[in-house]
């Protein structure tokens, strides 16, 4: 039976018994209020020992609840079930931390658990090493504080995680350090430091030998070039079975030098610093010199452009770099597009990017191809590619160039239909108050003004 229910039947038979005695002693109120004023006594001497258990155990962890019947004694059973059941989880709980610190502590792996104040919370024996953070000296101090490097100061703010730092070890040894950090809880972090010193040499020397082995190629390549094409000035002196192969040799030798360049161009943009001297560049007149260049090598395809850029807008970077990035794009996009296509740049300024989108009505890309494009020497199609005078260098190029000055590249592409490449800025590298204004619709437009600015133009 379920103890209220013997509960009430207790309670019932003390009233009928107090009636029965009341009845004989003919004074039925009082003994039923008697027996009423013990029941409630008794209940409170129950809630008083709960209250005293309460009192003296909060988590109930420590001390078995009081011995009870009826109702009280199913109250503290059940109280003594839950206090089970919570020490077996909590002892389950501190077995898996325990287990998890000390598996960490046999990580080579870094491992820092920061709390949503920026703090340090806990970290395992690697970090000691990697990063010379001491228990308890340093639990609780701010992440930024230890390490100092402005660089990691950006990326810990940015939250950006989904890419990682590599910056070199804070105690000033040589180590190379690579940080990520993933988001957890209620904006705590978790932030995983690996030693990737023995990486990085590799990676610098593979760049090392790349730039070296493109450096000593470019003199032959040149000489070769040079009298290839002496020969093919004088070509009606030469014997016609000769003339073909001749031809492929000259193709080739081009071929060869434009792998050349753009492999210097890469191993110099991933060798050498960001630039520190920073130029201002005048974003429109910079597309101008582009477009004329590129209608130039492109005269006999007769594409239509269009550029919609409102005067003054000045970037902050390197222009040489930044004039190889844009001209990547403009030259594929009229490299990939066949004759009377029409490429449009458009230029705009959003909250927080300078977007610079270079699109073509032209060949398209597979979507399967597009997440591969900048890798080094990935072509989609190699053979329309290199008879074009492509490298598969050229958007490596352009991606190594945006992400040194902070950017990235979007690319958005339909088989058959054209290509979107977009280039983004950071914005807090644009010299606003220099800003003009608004864009002139293509219509309106004839052609550059004497400082060669274009406001938007078709040609
Ligand atoms: P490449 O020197 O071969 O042009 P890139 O790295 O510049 O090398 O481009 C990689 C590949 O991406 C190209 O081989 C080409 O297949 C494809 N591609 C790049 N731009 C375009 C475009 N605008 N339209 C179609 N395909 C393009």
């Amino acid at each position: 039976m379920r103890p209220w229910r013997s509960e009430l039947k207790r309670l019932l038979l003390m009233l009928a018994m107090a009636a029965g005695i009341g009845f004989l002693l003919g004074q039925m109120t009082l003994t039923l209020l008697l027996s009423l004023l013990l029941y409630s006594a008794l209940n409170l001497f129950q809630l008083r020992r709960l209250d005293l258990w309460l009192a003296k155990d909060p988590t109930l962890n420590q001390s078995d609840p009081p011995e009870s019947f009826g109702v009280w004694g199913a109250i503290f059973d059940g109280i003594y079930r839950l206090q089970n059941q919570e020490r077996k989880a909590s002892a389950y709980l501190e077995n898996i931390i325990n287990k998890a610190q000390e598996s960490s502590v046999a990580l080579e792996i870094g491992v820092i658990m920061i709390n949503k104040k920026g703090n340090l919370d806990w970290w395992n024996l690697a970090c000691e090493n990697l990063l010379g953070l001491q228990y308890p000296k340093d639990r609780n101090q701010s992440v930024t504080n230890l390490i100092r490097d402005p660089r990691f100061a950006d990326y810990y703010h940015q939250e950006k995680y989904s890419d990682t730092l590599k910056i070199n070890a804070p105690r000033g040894n040589s180590r190379m350090l690579e940080f990520q950090i993933a988001l957890f809880g209620e904006h705590e972090r978790l932030m995983i430091v690996r030693d990737i010193t023995q990486l990085h040499r590799l990676e610098s020397m593979r760049k090392d030998f790349v730039g070296n082995v493109s450096h000593e190629l470019g003199t032959p390549i040149t000489v070769i070039k040079g009298y290839l094409e002496a020969i093919m000035d004088n070509m009606q002196d030469l014997d016609e079975k000769w003339q073909n192969p001749m031809r492929q040799m000259r193709a080739q030798s081009i071929r060869m030098e434009n792998i050349v360049r753009d492999l210097l161009t890469l191993a110099s943009l991933e060798t050498e610093t960001s630039a520190k001297q920073l130029e201002s560049i005048d974003i429109l007149s910079l597309l101008g010199e582009i477009e004329n260049d590129t209608q130039q090598m492109f005269a006999s395809k007769s594409h239509q452009f269009e550029i919609q850029c409102a005067e003054g807008v000045i970037f902050e970077g390197k222009r040489s770099e930044i004039y190889s990035a844009l001209s990547n794009l403009i030259g594929n996009a009229a490299k990939y597009t066949p004759a009377n296509g029409k490429i449009t740049v458009v230029v705009r300024r959003l909250k927080k990017y300078l977007e610079i989108c270079v699109a073509d009505n032209g060949a398209g890309i597979e979507q399967k191809h597009i997440p591969r494009l900048t890798e080094r020497f990935y072509r989609v199609d190699s053979s329309r590619s290199s008879d074009s005078g492509g490298t598969g260098l050229g958007l490596a190029i352009v991606k190594h160039i945006l992400s040194r000055h902070g950017g990235e590249l979007l690319i958005e592409s339909e088989l058959g239909k054209g290509s979107r490449f977009t280039c983004r800025l950071p914005r807090s590298r644009l010299i606003e108050n220099k800003t003009k204004t608004a864009v002139k619709k293509p219509t309106e437009l004839k052609a550059e003004n004497e400082s060669g600015k274009i406001a938007a133009k078709v040609s």
